[in-house]
């Protein structure tokens, strides 16, 4: 995968849990790409944030060729167990 390729696809599933309406949170599945990457695989982030920052494809990875890594999104539940809408600009 090229990087353009990486990163129309991380685009792809932004726009694509943006669109499911829902409040998100955002994690790195951040393993087996290389040793700074592995620093953030699991890190959690506010959906806000990566919306401002775009921290992938991670700019210290190391790994020969590009970055694999990808966002896990994580709906979050009220305090009942139930999906909270959210709009993201
Ligand atoms: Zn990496």
């Amino acid at each position: 995968m090229t990087r353009q390729q990486h990163i129309d696809f991380l685009e792809r599933d932004i726009k694509n849990a943006i669109e499911t309406g829902l409040k998100m949170t955002v994690s790195f599945i951040a393993k087996n790409c290389c040793a700074a990457c592995d620093k953030i695989d699991g890190k959690e982030i506010s959906m806000e944030k990566l919306l401002d920052t775009r921290p992938l494809p991670y700019k210290e990875c190391i790994r020969q060729g590009e970055c694999a890594c990808c966002y896990a999104f994580n709906p979050v539940r009220d305090a009942n167990g139930r999906l909270i809408e959210h709009k993201y600009k």
